[in-house]
């Protein structure tokens, strides 16, 4: 299992557990996929109008991308602007295992001029609150690592800077946190610092420091749900927060506009009783004992989606390039909404062993959770037997927003010691170590975060 994300748009290069599109092969019950999502603030078919995506997305970004407007009476002052700034999807807070609330979300910058500008540093601040540190601050090597300029030609050297180009458009993902959901601000601003080698025009100055692309946090509660797993020793990977994982970074152009339907997508592999993710012969998928593991239902829901026409791909590598169609990344998959607090929300189990899910369920059937819903696999764009799920607003796991979740209950082992011990571990088929002095013990409403190892329970139907 490869944690590292790469730099190329996910649609076109994904990681080997990253699901970047299933939309096309879907059964998806009353609707036609595609243009059912073709902007955040219009719920997907099948949704409610008040779904989720909705209620977070507010203002245009346009709107929101110049200065700050003043709280008087007239006309916010007109403040040049070389670096523009826009969120296209509002965070909306969830609570991690480290008790932290986490708003996960991404800046869009774009260089208004002609000639090349370098970022400095992004910082994110409560909206209007200049004073006392930010909520989160990225510059240097953590703003590269942060970042991504969209359109950048691959080079052998690695960049020193996050330098945009004329025109060109810079992706920064963010993710502050506060102690506790009555911290968290009503809307945030970003500070962003730039320099220009040499200054556009005669308006523009060679340093500029502007406050931009204010966006309001969304308050619609994470999703409760059940755990679509049951054992010990789960370890999450690629899932949020504090790194821009494989999925997280699955940047995909759809409809006319980014979608990151994998946002808080998380890829499940369990430990053996060696803290092997396998034993012996990494190609064959009986040496991982998890392989063919029970997927139930997180939610009562409907199912609204079954595709479960794709062979198991042979562990130990990714599959070969170009042997996959673009909506055939996420293997067999069933998709499910549910309903919480008024909102309507969309599970998606992915990756399942070929006729699992369609023996189990069938698309307009009601479902329990706990109910089976398939059994763990490796088809589609897989390397190793996983399950991939998420929570998105809409039935299309690629056209849609990826919302944030929580799991009512779950048990704390530790946390892989590094992103370089869990490769090893994948790669092979080293025991894990954790990390020592970890959290442990039993949470409740609390989302498991990136190489966190959990013992689950699903629900019982
Ligand atoms: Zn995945």
């Amino acid at each position: 299992m490869r944690t590292t994300a790469r730099p190329a748009l996910s649609l076109l290069a994904a990681s080997a557990l990253l699901v970047a599109c299933t939309s096309g092969a879907s059964t998806t019950a009353g609707s036609t996929a595609l243009p059912s999502a073709l902007a955040s603030s219009t719920p997907a078919a099948g949704g409610s109008a008040s779904a989720p995506s909705s209620a977070s997305s507010s203002a245009p970004p346009s709107a929101s991308s110049s200065a700050p407007d003043g709280t008087g009476s007239g006309p916010a002052a007109e403040v040049l602007t070389p670096v523009l700034g826009a969120v296209d999807d509002s965070p909306a807070p969830v609570t991690g295992t480290d008790g932290r609330v986490y708003l996960a979300y991404e800046l869009y910058l774009t260089n208004a001029t002609s000639t090349p500008v370098t970022i400095d540093s992004v910082a994110v601040r409560p909206a209007g609150s200049a004073d006392g540190a930010p909520l989160q601050e990225f510059s240097g090597s953590d703003l590269l690592a942060r970042s991504r300029v969209i359109g950048a030609t691959p080079s052998a050297a690695a960049p020193t800077a996050m330098t945009l180009q004329g025109g060109q458009v810079g992706v920064v993902w963010l993710d502050p946190s506060v102690a506790t959901p009555g911290d968290v601000p009503a809307a945030l601003d970003h500070v962003v610092a730039a320099g220009f080698a040499q200054a556009p025009n005669p308006l523009v100055p060679a340093a500029v420091t502007e406050t931009i692309a204010r966006t309001a946090v969304s308050r619609v509660p994470a999703a409760v749900i059940a755990s679509p797993l049951s054992g010990d020793r789960w370890l999450n990977g690629n899932g949020c927060c504090n790194a821009v994982t494989a999925h997280r970074g699955a940047l995909n152009p759809i409809n006319g506009r980014y979608h990151l339907a994998e946002r808080f997508a998380i890829d499940w592999v369990q430990l053996n009783a060696d803290d092997q993710i396998y034993r012996g012969d990494k190609t064959d998928l009986a040496s991982y004992a998890y392989y063919g593991a029970p997927i139930h239902a997180v939610a009562d829901g409907e199912v609204v989606a079954v595709s479960d026409s794709l062979p198991d791909q042979p562990p130990g590598a990714d599959p070969p390039a170009g042997s996959l169609q673009v909506d055939q990344f996420g293997g067999n998959y069933v998709v499910e909404r549910f309903t919480q607090n008024g909102q309507d929300y969309y599970a998606f189990y992915a990756h399942l062993k070929p006729g699992s899910g369609s023996a189990a369920v069938t698309v307009g059937q009601q479902i329990s959770a706990g109910d089976q819903v398939g059994a763990l696999g490796n088809s589609g764009n897989s390397d190793a037997p996983h399950l991939h799920f998420h929570v998105m607003d809409g039935p299309n796991p690629l056209a849609s927003n990826g919302l944030p979740y929580v799991f009512d209950a779950l048990t704390m082992v530790g946390r892989a010691a590094s992103p370089a011990a869990i490769d090893a571990a994948a790669g092979s088929g080293a025991a894990l170590p954790l990390a020592t002095g970890g959290p442990t013990g039993p949470r409740t409403d609390q989302m498991p975060l990136w190489m966190d190892v959990v013992d689950l329970q699903a629900a019982q139907p």
